[in-house]
C-alpha cells in the first residue's frame, strides 16, 4: 500500500528532525521549515527514541520506504545510535540515512554504520577555510575529518551537499567537484531556498544553477532524473557523478515531491514552505493513541499535501 495525495503524487519519503539544536549557525539554514520561534537552543520539544521509532514503523506500514534523519544537527542527539537502530530494524525500509554538518561525524561515523546507517549527506558548502567559518561558525577540518571518516566507514553513497551561494562560493563548483572525485563523493548542488532567510539575504545571495548545469550537460556522458526525488537531474561526468537540485520556483520540482517531514517536536509536515497545515502527532502519541489512530494523522495530512509551486 502506497498513498498517495490528491494530485497523485506517491508518498515514498519521511524526512525526521530529530532535535533543533545545532553545533553550526549557518547564515543560510532553512532550518527544515520549521518556525523559528521553536528553535531557541536546547529548550524546544524532542520526540524520545520511542516515539520516532514509533513514527517510523506507522510511516513504512502506510507504504513510506526512505527514512532521512536530520535536525538542526543530528549528531547532536547522543542516543542518535539508538534511534538508527530502532528503524534499521523495522521491515520493508529500503533506505535510512542522515543528513549532517559532518562536523562530529569523525567521532561517530563507525558506530552508526554499526548500528545500520547505510548513506549520509554532509553539508560542505565550500572547502575555503575562511569562509567556511564565516558561513557556518564551524572548523573546515572538522567537516573534512567528517568526510573521511564517512568514506572510511563504509557509508554508500557520502553525498556532499552544497548549497550555491552568489559571491561567496558560485565560482568554486570546479574545486568541489575535484573534492568529490578525490574522495569518491558525490556533489549534490543545491539552489538557495528562501525557507527561514530574510528576503534581503535571498536576494544578495540566490543563485540560479543554470549556468553550472550547462557545464555539466557539456562534460556528462550521461544524464539521469529522479523523477521520485523532485525530478533531480543527475550528471554523470567520467569520474564523479554531480547532482543538481532546484527548488526555488519549480513546479516540477514540487510535481515529482514524494516527501512529508516529521517536525522536531513531532508534527507531521507536509511542505517545507509552509506551516499552516501541520498535523500534531505527539500530542495525541502522548495521550495514548492507538497505531491505528496514529495512521489516520498520517492520511489526513497526506490529503493536505499539494504542490506548492503549480504549473508556471
Ligand atoms: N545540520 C544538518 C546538515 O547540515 O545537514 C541537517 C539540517 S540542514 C537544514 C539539512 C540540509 O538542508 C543540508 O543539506 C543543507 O545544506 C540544506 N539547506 C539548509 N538551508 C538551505 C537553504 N536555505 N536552501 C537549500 N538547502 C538548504
Amino acid at each position: 500500500m502506497v498513498l498517495t495525495d490528491k494530485c497523485g503524487r506517491p508518498l515514498l519519503n519521511l524526512r525526521i528532525a530529530v532535535t533543533q539544536r545545532c553545533n553550526l549557525r549557518c547564515d543560510y539554514c532553512h532550518k527544515e521549515g520549521e518556525e523559528l520561534g521553536q528553535c531557541s537552543r536546547g529548550k524546544a520539544e524532542e520526540m524520545t527514541v520511542d516515539e520516532i521509532t514509533r513514527i517510523a514503523r506507522i510511516a513504512i506500514s502506510l507504504g513510506i520506504d526512505r527514512i532521512k534523519l536530520t535536525g538542526g544537527e543530528p549528531l547532536m542527539r547522543k542516543d542518535l545510535c539508538e534511534i538508527v537502530t530502532g528503524i534499521a530494524a523495522i521491515p520493508n525500509l529500503r533506505e535510512l540515512s542522515l543528513t549532517t554538518n559532518g562536523n562530529l561525524l569523525g567521532f561517530q561515523a563507525r558506530e552508526l554504520r554499526q548500528c545500520g546507517l547505510k548513506r549520509v549527506n554532509i553539508s560542505l558548502p565550500t572547502l575555503d577555510a575562511e569562509v567556511y567559518h564565516k558561513l557556518t561558525g564551524g572548523r573546515i577540518e572538522d567537516a573534512l575529518d567528517g568526510v573521511k571518516a564517512a568514506v572510511a566507514a563504509g557509508f554508500y553513497p557520502v553525498k556532499l551537499n552544497m548549497v550555491v551561494l552568489k559571491g561567496v562560493n558560485g565560482d568554486a563548483v570546479p574545486e568541489m567537484m575535484d573534492f568529490a572525485r578525490e574522495t569518491g563523493t558525490i556533489l549534490q548542488l543545491i539552489e538557495l531556498d528562501p525557507v527561514n532567510v530574510d528576503d534581503a539575504y535571498f536576494s544578495v545571495y540566490h543563485e540560479l544553477l543554470d549556468a553550472n548545469e550547462e557545464m555539466l550537460r557539456q562534460k556528462a556522458v550521461s544524464l539521469e532524473n529522479r523523477p521520485f526525488m523532485h525530478n533531480r537531474h543527475v550528471y554523470h561526468l567520467p569520474d564523479v557523478t554531480v547532482e543538481v537540485v532546484h527548488p526555488t520556483e519549480n513546479s516540477e520540482f514540487c510535481q515529482h515531491c514524494t516527501r512529508l517531514r516529521v517536525t522536531s517536536d513531532g508534527k507531521l509536515k507536509p511542505c517545507l514552505m509552509r506551516n499552516d497545515n501541520l498535523v500534531d502527532l505527539l500530542t495525541p502519541m502522548r495521550q495514548g493513541a492507538s497505531d491505528e489512530e496514529l495512521r489516520a494523522l498520517f492520511i489526513r495530512v497526506n490529503e493536505r499535501r499539494e504542490p506548492y509551486n503549480k504549473n508556471q
